[in-house]
Order: C-alpha cells, then sequence, then structure tokens
C-alpha cells in the first residue's frame, strides 16, 4: 500500500481508475514517475482547455511571481485583476454585446452555481429552483440540490430542498414535445410545482451523459424563462470557455441567460479561479453579503488574461477548434459503428460514445488507459464513453488517440471500427 491508499480518503476518485503516479505534464501529454507516457483525452475535466503548462500562459506566470507581485488579494484592487477585468470587458463581453456584470466567488465551479442560486433566490424572493434530469452543478448542498446522480445527491446527508428536476432535452428519445412537462409544471396551478427563481441548466451535461441541448431547445427554454419571469442561469463550468466551439457554450442557440457560470478554464492553465455573470439589473448584493477568502486570485489573473489574449483576439481559434471537433466526431462516429446500439453524443470538443450495455464504457476506458490514453466515463451509470482532448491539441494526436480509443473499444466490444488511422 502505498501513501495514497494509507492516508487519503477513501473518497478519492480519478487516482484509482489512473494507478500511477502522474510526475510532469506538457500540452496534451502527462508522464508517470515510471517512465510512461500518456495522452491526455480528459484536459482536467475541462480545466485545461489549452493543454498543461502551455507556455504561452506559464511565461507571464513564473514572471509575475519572481516579480514580487500581489498574489492574495480577497477581492482587493490589484493591477493584474484590473487587466483580467479590462481584457474579459474588451475580448469576450464586448464583441458579443453581452451587458454582464462580473462576480468572483469562491474559486471553484460550485463557488459559482450557489452564488447563482443564491442572487436568483434574492432577485426573484422565491426559493425554488427547476433543475434537469442527468445535471451536474457541483457538490456543495446548495449545487447538490440542483444535482441529479442520486450517489452524489444521498452524499449530502440531510433533505435537498426547494428544487424540482425536469427532463432534459432527449430525455424521452423526442418521444415527446418538447417542454410538455415544464410548460404544465409552470403553467397548471394544480402541478404542484412551486413557481420558481430560476431554472439551472447545462447546454452539453458534461457528467451526467454527454446529451447536448439542441439550440432551438435552449431558445425554447428560455423563452419560456421569460413568459413566466423566471431567471434562466446556464452552467457553463464546464462547456465554458471554448470546449463547444464559442467562448460561451449558448452562443450559437443566440440566447442571452440572466446568470452565467464560468470556472474550470477561465484561468486557462488550471489555476482555481471562478465567475458569476449577471445583468447589471440582478446586481442587488449587499456589499460582502456574499464574501470569500480566496476570491478572484492573483496568479489565475494573469494567466486568464495570457489566454484571453493569446486565444481569443480574433476568430481564428474558433475555427481551428471547429476542425478539431469534426475531426474527434468523424472518429466516434466510426468507433461507435462497431457496436450495435452505440451512439455519439456531445458537441464539440466535449463528446463521447453512449453503450447501450452500461458496463463498457467503463472497460474501454481502463483498456484506453492501459495503452496509454486518458479518457473518462460520463452518465448515472458511466454508460458513455468521455473525450475531452486540449482544444489545442495537434491534429496528429488527435489521430493517435482516436486510434488507441478504437483498439480499446475493439478489444472490449468484439465489434470491428470501420477504418483505423481515423481522420
Ligand atoms: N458545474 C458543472 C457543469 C461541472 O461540470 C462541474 C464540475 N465537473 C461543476 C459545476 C462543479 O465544479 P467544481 O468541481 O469546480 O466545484
Amino acid at each position: 500500500m502505498d501513501i495514497f491508499e494509507v492516508l487519503e480518503s477513501e473518497v478519492r476518485t480519478y487516482c484509482r481508475t489512473w494507478d500511477t503516479v502522474f510526475d510532469r505534464a506538457a500540452g496534451s501529454t502527462l508522464y508517470s514517475e515510471d517512465g510512461r507516457d500518456y495522452l491526455d483525452f480528459f484536459s482536467g475535466a475541462g480545466a485545461l482547455n489549452y493543454g498543461h503548462n502551455n507556455p504561452d500562459l506559464l511565461r507571464p506566470l513564473v514572471e509575475y511571481l519572481l516579480s514580487g507581485a500581489i498574489v492574495h488579494s480577497l477581492d482587493m484592487k490589484t493591477a493584474a485583476k484590473r487587466r483580467f477585468l479590462e481584457t474579459f470587458n474588451e475580448l469576450i463581453l464586448k464583441p458579443r454585446m453581452y451587458d454582464y456584470k462580473v462576480m468572483f466567488p469562491g474559486p471553484t465551479g460550485t463557488n459559482s452555481v450557489e452564488a447563482a442560486l443564491k442572487l436568483a433566490r434574492k432577485v426573484t424572493g422565491r426559493p425554488h429552483i427547476l433543475s434537469f434530469t442527468n445535471a451536474f452543478h457541483g457538490m456543495t448542498l446548495g449545487s447538490l440540490a440542483v444535482t441529479g446522480n442520486s450517489m452524489k445527491r444521498q452524499g449530502a446527508g440531510v433533505p435537498l430542498t426547494n428544487t424540482t428536476s425536469m427532463p432534459y432535452d432527449g430525455f424521452f428519445d423526442g418521444q415527446t414535445p418538447d417542454f410538455l412537462w415544464l410548460r404544465h409544471a409552470l403553467e397548471d396551478s394544480g402541478s404542484g410545482v412551486d413557481k420558481p427563481a430560476a431554472v439551472i441548466v447545462e447546454t452539453v451535461q458534461g457528467e451526467g451523459g454527454l446529451r447536448a441541448a439542441r439550440a432551438s431547445w435552449l431558445r425554447g427554454l428560455a423563452e419560456l424563462c421569460k413568459q413566466h419571469g423566471i431567471l434562466l442561469i446556464v452552467d457553463d463550468v464546464q462547456a465554458g470557455c471554448g470546449r463547444t466551439g464559442t467562448f460561451f457554450s449558448f452562443e450559437d442557440a443566440g440566447i442571452t441567460p440572466d446568470i452565467v457560470c464560468l470556472s474550470k478554464s477561465i484561468s486557462g492553465f488550471g489555476l482555481p479561479l471562478s465567475l458569476t455573470l449577471f445583468k447589471p439589473e440582478h446586481d442587488i448584493w449587499k456589499p460582502g453579503e456574499h464574501n470569500g477568502t480566496f476570491r478572484g486570485h492573483n496568479p489565475a489573473f494573469v494567466t486568464g488574461t495570457a489566454a484571453l489574449e493569446h486565444f481569443w483576439t480574433d476568430r481564428s481559434f474558433e475555427s481551428n477548434v471547429a476542425g478539431l471537433a469534426s475531426q474527434l466526431h468523424e472518429g466516434l462516429t466510426q468507433i461507435a459503428a462497431g457496436t450495435e446500439g452505440a451512439r455519439v453524443r456531445g458537441r464539440g470538443l466535449l463528446a463521447g460514445i453512449y453503450y447501450p450495455d452500461h458496463q463498457v464504457a467503463g472497460r474501454i476506458a481502463a483498456e484506453s488507459f492501459a495503452r496509454g490514453l486518458l479518457v473518462e466515463t460520463s452518465g448515472p451509470e458511466g454508460e458513455v464513453i468521455k473525450t475531452m482532448p486540449a482544444l489545442t491539441i495537434g491534429a496528429d494526436e488527435m489521430m493517435k488517440g482516436l486510434d488507441i480509443l478504437a483498439e480499446a473499444a475493439e478489444f472490449v466490444t468484439g465489434g470491428k471500427v470501420a477504418a483505423k488511422s481515423i481522420a
């Protein structure tokens, strides 16, 4: 038994599936102490959209740290925060014509969600929140109350209240008209569903099985919220920061949520940082009403600013991501074709394959690891193999990863994959 098993809690997860000690990383490759290298189709669960130790972010970070500049400052004014806010405004908000105030909650995704839920309740004076089947919003109690997974919910140890779960797009496999239940819940005074403060939604369900909402469904949802005076919260913690091909995952749908949660790759480097964005009219917080010691970490501002400047000054990065996404989807489609009933799910570089035999994806992930590829599973029973390569991955590395995945899938399912050296 090693120190991890002896001392670290049973709660640990990823180190069980990938049982090796990693000690270095660059771009899309991780290296283990025992000298093996692993291609990364996991990307820190979406926190490493620009790869590991991206030199364009590392350099300004190291220079900043060596310069004696401010590291910790709660929410005081710092030069690093000013630059981040100016850059985020100029490169992200203004070109998209989004008028949002920026709040820095605690540094994790669930902190951003908690702030969003609290604000929605404060703005509307209503406690109830609607969420969706298979949603994942984080592990603290408020976020857990809008999360679908029963195992995670049971961990709460207290009743998870003031929320109701509605069918997500595709939950009934297209057998019912969109919003059949949601519309009735809102409009029928006998529905038993209290009028909500907000609806919280992921555009692609990162943890819950990679279902991707159609743009028309998202527009329908935004419309329903507007009709009923309900705030729309988009949790873009995993699908945001370019993962689906645009900076915000809802841009193509043409909707403007009232509140947006961002985290994971907003620092660009894997440093903890979170933002909660909301329309200015909802900025009714009293000073200090939602506080915290670690809000707006300066090294994360430095790398976050560098990432925005490096990747988001024009549209070239987005078109590169679009090319990678079609390569990925083509490869996944070929792999899925090897197994009856298997289907590609997801959008952009947040995509995978659903397997009707719910044991298969986990076995493919294990076989991929044995062959030098990190991929995880998604869905309530881990029934979806989930690929999330860095947005900066090379086409050759993408091909290599898809080849390993295809080999692992063939090994597990016995089904032949249409072509090797995919894409
Ligand atoms: N929302 C979504 C959509 C997520 O995918 C996650 C993390 N997987 C979270 C919230 C929670 O983020 P964190 O783990 O940083 O608290």
